[in-house]
């Protein structure tokens, strides 16, 4: 999640008491990643949590072609259990991520978090107003997965059935007012992606595959649009569709703003020949958008 400004000052607080032993600097895609802990990890914790942070790190600089911000701190703690929890970014000093571990993770949990990446995402995109928190939770939930599969973290299978299991609960209910009036947890983080997943298949239709959603989205980064930065909406689409030459965000978002606009999502999937069936994920090269379908999560 991203969160307010407010909340942030805590985490000022705690960057003044972090020792300066406990913090390790690396540098991925052109931005310094801080990652300090709240209390001393074993060898082994680093070594993992680093790992971690820096698998991350990739995903998200070969979706955007860099990191997204030129520094960030990242502050680890641990809580008593296993998983990873409580992931919240916010636009502290070029960015500060706060993000709770299990101690006794090993490896393959680590690789099986998608929260790390989803936190990274948030850098990449300027805040906005509160009513459009769909988009910064969109984004997140949507570009996570794909940068993964582009870093080869996840296959295409995995990645397109997270999609078809998540995405529905984004799609309008009863009473719905359109993603700008509907701040439901259902609407804000899948609902998002509904529209992410929407924009990147449109762009590409309308551009002849040549151009998709992140090419709207490296343009934005590259005018300044990070966490940091508060913009309008509109100011951000507009300059994504000047990217790609297709007025494709800023239609779509005319379109699902204020009005349930629903989707027919199972229509979709047969399109970009995705069939999931007993929790298993399958493809069909010849469906009329499988070429989409590729480049959406092709490996770089
Ligand atoms: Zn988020």
């Amino acid at each position: 999640m991203r969160a307010a400004l407010f909340l942030a000052l805590s985490g000022l607080a705690f960057a003044s008491h972090i020792s300066a032993q406990e913090a390790t600097q690396l540098q991925i895609g052109g931005g310094q990643i801080e990652v300090a802990f709240s209390s001393s990890p074993s060898a082994m914790q680093r070594k993992l949590v680093l790992d971690w942070v820096s698998l991350a790190a990739h995903a998200v600089t070969v979706y955007y072609e860099r990191f997204p911000a030129d520094h960030v701190l990242i502050r680890v703690r641990f809580f008593d259990g296993r998983g990873v929890r409580a992931g919240q970014t916010f636009g502290w000093n070029g960015g500060l991520i706060k993000i709770a571990v299990g101690p006794s993770n090993t490896a393959a949990d680590f690789a099986r978090d998608w929260m790390m990446t989803h936190e990274m995402v948030h850098l990449a995109f300027p805040s906005v107003a509160e009513h459009h928190h769909w988009i910064e939770e969109g984004l997140s939930t949507y570009v996570e997965s794909v940068a993964r599969a582009r870093a080869g973290d996840l296959t295409p299978e995995k990645a397109w059935g997270d999609l078809v299991d998540g995405l529905p609960q984004g799609l309008p209910k009863n009473a719905d007012r359109g993603l700008d009036f509907t701040p439901t947890w259902g609407r804000t983080y899948w609902g998002g992606a509904v529209f992410c997943l929407l924009a990147d298949v449109e762009i590409r239709k309308r551009t002849g595959n040549r151009h998709g959603l992140e090419h709207a989205l490296r343009a934005i980064l590259k005018a300044g649009g990070t966490i940091q930065s508060d913009w309008e909406l509109t100011r951000a689409l507009e300059i994504g569709d000047r990217a790609v030459g297709v007025p494709v965000l800023s239609d779509l978002y005319k379109k699902m703003k204020s009005a349930p606009a629903p989707v027919d999502l199972d229509a979709l999937w047969k399109e970009l020949g995705v069939k999931r069936q007993d929790g298993k994920t399958e493809f069909d090269d010849t469906a009329p958008l499988a070429s989409i379908r590729k480049a959406i999560t092709q490996t770089n």
